[in-house]
């Protein structure tokens, strides 16, 4: 591995990363560095959050700046105002050294006054969200002639957001002769349909699974019933006194009641949403900040960009929609170099979302089972007691009140002095858990689970390429299975099955259409009959699975039946 030094890094950066407590260059900053200050070549980068890539795009942008130039010479658009903030404020520390260099960063929800004041007193690099860039390049307050470096940061989730045409309008209004990097924790084909129209021959670096973020992060499935997802939520607050983490919620409703339920419950939570004004938002930000508050309970959206480094848990109150964001939640945890847990909270009907996440992450999950009633009260009166270990005595600021504790107390004997203080907090476990039920769901959860090719995880660019460019042609064959959207199959997860079913032959697929019990997909003509073949009679999660050929499609037709009765049944 090099060294800061090594890589080229003026020695003011290196001075100011160096306090930041940056020993060595993390994986994508020693990919990406020379590179950039090298080549000037446009990268592609396969790279999730908490791997380093701020640095890694961010120390050579503000190296490569001509600080005689008082106007933007770098662009860096990204989805969130979080985000933005965080960005320009990395950039402001590694460039501490650097006097003059300024950096601006341009957000909706923020006045637009002040924005373009700022830029009129001259910035070098501009941090922006792609909607409020694009108000500010409508009224010309923004000049791009000089920009040659554009940086597009967590990309995917841009286009998640519906950026997609306001970023294309960005890249087609940008000089030509420019640099432009994108980062993206996934490929959708919509990335690469950017890549190829603006980006020149980029270098492909994929910083996935090996990065250090993610090696940290261990995960974690509880099964439970449906009803029981709350107090199973409760039950891990309990059984982690110490858990500082974020809950993830799908909807903003869910997320309130969630938070306003635990904060009822006595616990140390709050919600974030985007029902929230900002400055609600910012005010539960700066408590979860300091550690005011244990749990923030939020929505993917509000999360995005926080940048809290010493996350014990994320817990997934629920399941993204897109497994992909799954790795947007977890990577919130296990960062710079500590460990972290990412909890699932789920039940046995999304068992096939957890084998995808699986292949996502690289990584199989621990099932676990909820702890008892017992097993949370220990965990509580350890805690208590090693608090009661570890309490700082204020020696001198007590003395003159003891004697008189010491006298009300005299009639107890150490042991019952020790159960009356341990009681004033605990009896509230010992009560709540007395007649506590067990919460786990039970089924034989696949004894034997596929192993994870952790190389496979996620899909390579070309196959990625190769799949967007597979149309519907002639010599093609429809497939009908009898999976679909109830059964938590996505595409990416069919293609995955069908390619395993094949023996790891990568055989091309087409169109594919989700339905909710079923699913057909296209595939060429040679590879239909040998695909039906190797269907044979495989079983996923104790069912039998079905392939039929569209020639088929009469008996497919009723062998969608009787599974649909047996799925009833
Ligand atoms: P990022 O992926 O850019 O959000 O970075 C994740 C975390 O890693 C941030 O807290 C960074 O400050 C930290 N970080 C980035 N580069 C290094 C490094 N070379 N050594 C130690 N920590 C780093």
């Amino acid at each position: 591995m090099k060294t800061f030094d090594e890589l080229a890094i003026a020695p003011e950066i290196i001075r100011a990363i160096a306090e930041l407590g940056f020993e060595k260059p993390m994986p994508v900053q020693e990919q990406v560095i020379p590179l950039l200050l090298n080549n000037d070549t446009d990268i592609l980068a396969l790279a999730q959050t908490g791997t380093g890539k701020t640095a890694a795009f961010g120390i050579p942008v503000i190296q490569q700046i001509d600080l005689t130039i008082n106007q933007p010479q770098a662009l860096i658009l990204c989805p969130t105002r979080e985000l933005c903030m965080q960005i320009t404020n990395d950039l402001t520390d590694y460039s501490k050294y650097m006097n003059k260099l300024r950096v601006l960063p341009v957000y909706g929800g923020a006045s637009m006054e002040t924005q373009i004041n700022g830029l009129k007193k001259g910035v070098h690099i501009v941090v922006a969200t792609p909607g409020r860039l694009m108000d500010l390049m409508r009224r010309k307050a923004i000049k791009m002639n000089h920009v040659t470096k554009v940086i597009l940061d967590e990309a995917d989730e841009m286009l998640n957001m519906g950026f997609s045409e306001s970023i294309d309008t960005i890249l087609a209004e940008l000089p030509g002769e420019r640099n432009t990097l994108l980062f993206s924790a996934t490929m959708p084909p919509e990335i690469l349909r950017i890549a190829h129209k603006y980006m020149n021959n980029p270098a492909e670096v994929t910083i996935g699974r090996k990065n250090e973020g993610a090696e940290n992060i261990s995960h974690v499935c509880y099964m439970v019933q449906a009803r029981d997802k709350y107090l199973t939520l409760k039950r891990l607050a309990d059984y982690y006194p110490n858990i500082y983490g974020i809950v993830f919620c799908r909807t903003r409703r869910e997320t309130q009641e969630i938070a306003d339920k635990l904060i009822t419950d006595g616990y140390s939570a709050e919600a974030l949403h985007g029902d929230l004004s900002q400055s609600q938002r910012d005010a539960v930000m700066q408590k979860f900040r300091v550690k005011h508050i244990q749990l923030l309970v939020a929505t993917d959206v509000a999360a995005r960009g926080i940048d809290v480094d010493d996350l014990t848990h994320i817990i997934n109150y629920n399941l993204p929609d897109d497994p992909s964001a799954y790795t947007h939640r977890s990577g919130r945890t296990g960062r710079a170099g500590k460990a972290g847990i990412s909890i699932v909270i789920a039940n046995l009907k999304e068992k096939f979302i957890i084998r995808q996440i699986e292949k996502k992450v690289g990584k199989q999950f621990l099932m676990a089972q909820v702890p008892n009633g017992r097993e949370v009260c220990e965990k509580q009166l350890f805690h208590m007691v090693d608090k009661l270990e570890k309490v700082e005595v204020d020696h001198a600021g007590i003395e003159s009140y003891l004697p008189m504790v010491l006298s009300k107390l005299s009639w107890l004997d150490k042991e019952e002095l020790i159960k009356r203080l341990v009681s004033l907090e605990f009896n509230r476990f010992l009560n709540y858990y007395q007649n506590s039920r067990d919460l786990n769901q039970r089924e034989e959860y696949a004894t034997e689970r596929p192993k994870i090719d952790a190389k496979r995880s996620t899909r390579s660019f070309k196959e990625l390429r190769d799949f967007d460019s597979f149309s519907s042609r002639s010599n093609s064959s429809r497939m009908f299975i009898n999976m679909g959207k109830v059964d938590g199959l996505y595409p990416n997860s069919l293609i995955d099955l069908v390619r395993k079913q094949m023996n790891g032959n990568r055989v091309k697929i087409g169109k594919i259409q989700m339905m909710n019990r079923h699913s057909i997909f296209e595939v060429e003509n040679m590879d239909a009959r040998s695909m039906v073949d190797a269907f044979g009679s495989v079983e996923v999660d104790n069912r039998r699975i079905f392939l039929k050929a569209d020639g088929d499609k009469p008996e497919a037709a009723r062998t969608f039946k009787k599974t649909k009765k047996r799925i009833k049944a």
